[in-house]
Formats: C-alpha cells, sequence, structure tokens
C-alpha cells in the first residue's frame, strides 16, 4: 500500500513523459503488478488525450479565474527542476495543454462548462472517475458512518447544506464517509459508500448543471450515473454495470437526495 501512495505521486510526471523527475521503471514495474495503479493510470492517460483533442476549444473559454489558476500552477512547476522552458508571464495560455495532468484536469471540466450538454457530461464523468479511483482506493473499510451527522458537519464546515443518502441494508449500500474534494473548479461532497462490496461515490455539486434526466457515461471500466435535481448535481460513480439493480440503486439515491 505504501508502494501505491508513492507510486500515485510519480504518475502525473510519468504520463507527461517527465522523465527527468519520475522514476518511470519503478511506475511501469508496480503497475504491472498492481490492477488499481494500472487503473489510475490508464484514467490520467485518457483525460490527458481527451483534453489534448479539444485544446483549441478550451483555449477559447477559459475564464480570467481559470488563467490565473493556471499561470499559479505553471509557476510552482517551473520552481522544481523539469525540462520544461522558462515560459514568459501570458505565455501559458499557448502551453498549458502540455503543462500537466494536474493543470489540465483543471482546466478540463472548468472551461467544459461553457460548451454544450454533452460535453458537461463527460467532463464531470472524466473527472469523477478518476477521483473515485484515487480517493476509495485506500478507504476501503472502515465503521459505517451517520448520514445525518455527516450532512450536519458539512453544513457547519462549508457553509452550504447537502442531504447523505441513508445506508439501506436493502440494498446493501452502506455509507463510509464524506469528504471535500476538487472534482469541478469549486470543491465538491464526495460521499464514500460501499454498495455490495465495492466502492461506489456520490459526488454533491453545489448547483444545478445538468437537466433532471439521468445521463449514463460508461469510461474506465466503471459507470457515471449523473443527474441535477433542486438546485445541486449529483454524480454516482460505480464499477458495476449497468443493470436493473443499478437502475434501482439510482432510483433510491434520488429518492433520498431532496
Ligand atoms: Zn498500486
Ligand atoms: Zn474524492
Amino acid at each position: 500500500m505504501n508502494e501505491c501512495r508513492e507510486v500515485e505521486a510519480l504518475l502525473g510526471a510519468y504520463v507527461d513523459g517527465e522523465t527527468a523527475s519520475c522514476d518511470c521503471d519503478r511506475v511501469r514495474r508496480h503497475a504491472e503488478s498492481c490492477a488499481c495503479c494500472r487503473d489510475l493510470l490508464g484514467a490520467q492517460r485518457a483525460v490527458r488525450e481527451a483534453v489534448r483533442a479539444r485544446a483549441t476549444g478550451l483555449r477559447a473559454c477559459a475564464s480570467p479565474r481559470l488563467k490565473a489558476r493556471c499561470a499559479s500552477y505553471a509557476i510552482r512547476r517551473r520552481s522544481t527542476p523539469s525540462r520544461l522552458p522558462r515560459a514568459s508571464p501570458g505565455a501559458f495560455v499557448r502551453r498549458w495543454v502540455p503543462l500537466s495532468v494536474a493543470a489540465t484536469l483543471v482546466l478540463a471540466v472548468t472551461a467544459v462548462f461553457g460548451f454544450g450538454l454533452n460535453h458537461k457530461v463527460q467532463a464531470l464523468a472524466f473527472q469523477s472517475t478518476l477521483d473515485h479511483v484515487k480517493c476509495t482506493r485506500f478507504t476501503g473499510g472502515g465503521p459505517p458512518a451517520d448520514p445525518l451527522e455527516a450532512a450536519r458537519q458539512w453544513q457547519a464546515k462549508f457553509g452550504w447544506p447537502i442531504t447523505v443518502p441513508a445506508s439501506s441494508g436493502a440494498s446493501n449500500l452502506q455509507l463510509r464517509a464524506v469528504r471535500r474534494c476538487a472534482v469541478t473548479d469549486g470543491r465538491v461532497a464526495h460521499l464514500i459508500y460501499t454498495w455490495m462490496g465495492e466502492p461506489l461515490s456520490v459526488y454533491v455539486l453545489p448547483k444545478g448543471t445538468l437537466g433532471d434526466a439521468t445521463e449514463f457515461v460508461h469510461r474506465f471500466r466503471h459507470n457515471s450515473v449523473m443527474w441535477s435535481q433542486n438546485d445541486r448535481t449529483y454524480i454516482m460513480v460505480t464499477p458495476h454495470g449497468r443493470d436493473p439493480e443499478l437502475d434501482r440503486l439510482v432510483s433510491h439515491i434520488r429518492a433520498s437526495a431532496f
């Protein structure tokens, strides 16, 4: 497990081909024997490729705030030894896509909110699945969490209310943890459950950015299911395939997230 944590820190540089700052052999060897890290690596690669493919559109609709974030990221990046040449201030807009997975992740979802519905759904699926794979790999067991208490603590800490769908013996669903994660430009609530022995995530975004209809996206061997209701956007991520059980679970979550 320690090896997984250490390798995870190298994945960004590895995917970026920054061989100077990455022990590539170590990453390659570990990914051959560890399915979990292989998944994460595959997800990072796919995100990077998708962002590259849409680079022109992403550049065109970046907000000033987003550009500022990319600039500060580029500055931090330059303070560490790297093969990247120094950029003049302002030049990052032309160079941001090759920068790194971390930067492109920020860009991908934020910028895509200026796009049509299909792009939004795809971008949310990318980023939530990546976070799901990262966040749940060390959150397997642990005692069940109390949904009401978790919702109360969330509002006290972050100032906006969420409803946390309860565990359900009938659905074999158990809440494990609630944490704050970066899935869009802002921070979102990440509710971590186990469902039939597998990790399941429900992300709650503080605004309703999608329609009421349920959207399904299959990516990186995971299903993302998303919709908006009552001024919130919900994204469920699970490795479970699409079947009647998954449809029933979606109904349960929708009914309890008011
Ligand atoms: Zn691993
Ligand atoms: Zn998370």
